[in-house]
């Protein structure tokens, strides 16, 4: 598909420097640094020949560097939405979160049936209301093609929460087409650099800029992408009414993140790597470290979309074609015990306790005190910017301090 609504200006240049220039044509100011808006309205035009009616605007034709009121469009989102458009190779909208990006796209699309697998809870959330609302009835990812009919959504989320292994955009793409469905893919752990939706045939991409685009833990950040015209119109007349906006200070943080977006993700990509290489050694018998022991002792399984392997022990074609530069920077382990998973994070020094992922610091989260629906022994990890040497020492010496812990308890110590 041609990018023919996309700025020609931008055809052959690369991403890194896109990140850096797309919103040039939107900067108003001298200002190198983007400057910060917070006003909710702007002043009309000091021509009485330029007043139209909003009614008679199309809102959609407005200049990027007008404004009318901040529930329509707003300076620094527009800023961020301009700079994120080349990113995702399509139109981009901007909403306050992950789950009202997702909330939009299914009131936009309002399907009889979504089939969907487990993923992130929240976006269940959003499909318990919408059923609540319309009926809207929910079917497993993988029910067959004749139980799709046009017009229904497939909701692929890819690499999914909270394993990080990958699915196959192109074989559920060619799935709900084959019916007329439309596939809708949650590429929140796929930022742009790792993945392209577009490409593999989804219709809609969301994200939840809150994470990787966002980076540092410090804004909410939803994100629609579509390469139709008419849908991108619809979208925006919507969220005018929904009202879900980012705000001007997150809009300004976005932009201030998508600077390094790439390098982020690329270096915290590999660091995950790393460990994940780590992890599987070690429980596959061939890591040779002197601490070998500790992680077998506490660690069952590992998964990550670099472990998944095809009939011939090697990462399958389909995902190598689909995340050509790295899989991402989330994992999980399952730990032997559930009390080494509540012990693990309080011995760690470089690791936050804390949910979410994709930002610069690396998280680690009992995921069973935010999602009640998997394993109580599961532990999400998401790698940041730390020297991947730094965390993999810090979790040896967690380790190994659940361990002495729960056999000093054996022998009745008081820990
Ligand atoms: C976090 C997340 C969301 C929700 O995003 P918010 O910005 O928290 O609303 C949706 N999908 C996935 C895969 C997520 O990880």
């Amino acid at each position: 598909m041609a990018d023919l609504h996309l700025n020609p200006a931008h055809a052959g240049v690369h991403p890194a420097t896109l990140a850096l220039h797309a919103d040039d044509p939107v900067n108003v100011v001298t200002d190198v640094a983007p400057p910060m808006h917070l006003s909710t309205t702007f002043r009309y035009s000091d021509n009485p020949d330029e007043l139209i009616p909003c009614a008679e605007l199309d809102p959609t034709t407005i200049p990027p560097t007008t404004h009318i009121y901040s529930r329509h469009t707003a300076p620094n989102t527009t800023r961020l939405e301009t700079l994120l458009a080349p990113l995702l190779h399509a139109r981009v909208i901007t909403y306050s979160s992950g789950l009202s990006a997702l909330h939009a796209v299914l009131i936009h699309l309002n399907p009889r049936r979504i089939a969907v697998s487990h993923g992130y809870h929240g976006s269940h959330g959003v499909i318990a209301l919408l059923s609540r609302l319309s009926g809207l009835q929910k079917i497993p990812l993988d029910c067959p093609a004749s139980d799709l009919q046009a017009g229904d959504v497939v909701l692929l989320e890819t690499p999914m929460n909270p394993t990080g292994r990958a699915y196959s955009i192109e074989a559920y793409a060619e799935k709900a087409h084959s019916r007329g469905a439309y596939l809708v893919v949650d590429s929140t752990f796929g930022p742009p650099g790792l993945q392209e939706p577009f490409s593999l045939g989804a219709d809609v991409v969301v994200h939840s800029g809150t994470k990787y685009l966002g980076g540092h833990s410090d804004l909410l950040c939803g994100v629609v992408a579509t390469r139709e015209e008419g849908r991108w119109r619809k979208l925006l007349e919507d969220r005018l009414v929904l009202g879900s906006v980012m705000g001007g200070l997150e809009g300004w943080l976005g932009v201030r993140s998508l600077r390094t977006l790439g390098v982020r993700v690329q270096r915290q990509s590999g660091n995950a790597l790393e460990l994940v290489g780590w992890v599987d050694g070690v429980l596959r018998g061939v890591g040779g470290g002197a601490d070998d022991e500790v992680v077998k002792r506490v660690v069952e399984s590992v998964t990550h979309a670099s472990l998944q392997r095809d009939e011939k022990g090697e990462v399958p074609t389909w995902l190598k074609k689909q995340m050509p530069n790295g899989y991402g920077t989330v994992f999980s382990i399952t730990l032997r015990e559930e009390r080494f998973a509540r012990m693990l994070p309080s011995r760690l020094r470089f690791f936050h306790h804390a949910t979410s992922l994709g930002g610069v610091e690396s998280l680690i989260e009992w995921r069973a005190l935010s999602d009640d629906t998997v394993d109580q022994r599961l532990m999400r990890i998401s790698v940041g910017l730390e020297h991947w040497e730094d965390l993999k020492a810090d979790l040896v010496r967690g380790m190994r301090e659940v361990l002495e812990i729960v056999e000093g308890e054996k022998k009745g110590e008081k820990p």
